[in-house]
């Protein structure tokens, strides 16, 4: 047994075990207001030295953010180092408003899109309908990108089942139809047990599914909203995650630390059984992600030189996580 602290093994390559490099990437929305874009700047100019493996920006609901969408992932291109990610929904528009968006991604310089089908216009009461001249699900669209472009596509996974989804396999063969059609990479919706993720990632294996699988981290910056998100998107929230947060709705400072105690405890799991690659559901926040990827023994800017943010491969590493990028 080593008295040695838990997180310095982040830091540090250990004895002559493989030095593996831990890879975030940071998701964001657009803003609708000049303040919330000045928040989004500041989290973007906090988390931008940490280096991420890219940064995604989000694709409202039935396209309503189309413009603003585009107008963030153009502002990360023209003034940061950063690869953006740009999202893309196949709800309520035609093949050809679609691939309009996809060719002035491309002309804008993206090189990475996150594919997805998307929630019905109505909201997620409503049973979901393909426009008729539009990309009939995800995996439709991810070939219509590959059609059209040489871009990296990107896809969701749901280690707890898409709530529309009859059953789990319904689900995988939806996943294995985004790969086959292109999908490079799948990026879950969040979750709270990382079992549920380690038994998905099975059953992604067994499928015969080998693209990355990366899991989607949420800290919770506010419980009961994430609560009302959770129950709409087919995640669980854990009677032990509303313990920790019971009693404290008034108490916005005692919140975060338990956020930043939780989202702490949740990754160091993961890597302790070789997730070497996380993405962040940033909320356009910077400070719980950043100290949560400083506890990954992420650093400021020097980090890809100086060794830091390397860790060994623990000896278990679980079959098939394996790096983005
Ligand atoms: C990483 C990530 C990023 C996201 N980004 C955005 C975003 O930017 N904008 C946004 O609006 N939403 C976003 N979402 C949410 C997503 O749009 C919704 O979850 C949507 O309901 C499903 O789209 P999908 O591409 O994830 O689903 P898919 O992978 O297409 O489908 C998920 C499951 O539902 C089943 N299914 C699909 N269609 C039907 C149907 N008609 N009938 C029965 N079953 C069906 C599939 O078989 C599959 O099992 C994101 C989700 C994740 C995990």
């Amino acid at each position: 047994m080593t008295a040695e602290p838990r997180a310095s093994r982040f830091v540090r390559p250990r004895g002559d075990g493989e030095a593996r490099r831990i890879r975030v990437s940071f998701e964001f929305f657009p803003p609708k207001t000049e303040e919330m874009e000045k928040t989004l700047w500041e989290s973007i100019t906090r988390l931008a030295p940490l280096e991420p493996n890219f940064v995604s920006v989000t694709y409202g609901a039935g396209g309503s953010t189309r413009e603003r969408t585009h107008s963030t992932v153009k502002r990360i291109l023209a003034e940061t180092a950063l690869a953006p990610a740009a999202h893309l929904t196949c709800v309520a528009a035609t093949r050809e408003e679609i691939d309009t968006v996809i060719r002035s991604y491309c002309g804008a310089g993206v090189r990475h899109i996150v594919a997805l089908r998307g929630d019905p216009i109505g909201g997620i009461d409503e049973r979901y309908a393909p426009h008729p001249g539009g990309y009939r699900n995800a995996a439709d669209l991810v070939a219509g990108i590959k059609r059209l472009s040489e871009v990296e596509v990107s896809v969701s996974a749901y280690p707890e089942k898409h709530p529309d989804s009859p059953t789990v396999e319904a689900d995988l063969d939806m996943l294995a139809a985004k790969v086959d059609a292109g999908a490079a990479r799948a990026i879950t919706q969040f979750f709270f047990e990382n079992d549920l993720y380690f038994r998905y990632l099975d059953r992604v294996r067994a499928r015969g599914i080998d693209v990355p699988v990366v899991p989607g981290i949420l800290a919770v910056q506010n419980f009961k909203q994430t609560k009302a998100f959770a129950a709409r998107c087919g995640a669980s929230v854990p009677d032990w995650l509303a313990e920790r947060f019971d009693g404290l709705d008034d108490d916005a400072a005692t919140r975060k630390l338990i956020a930043a105690a939780v989202a702490a405890e949740q990754v160091l799991d993961l890597v302790d059984r070789g997730v070497t690659d996380f993405h962040f559901y940033t909320m356009n926040r910077a400070d719980l992600v950043y100290a949560v990827c400083h506890l990954l023994g992420l650093r400021p800017s020097q980090a890809a030189g100086n060794g830091l943010g390397l860790l060994p491969l623990p000896g278990g590493e679980r079959v098939g996580v394996r790096g983005v990028g």
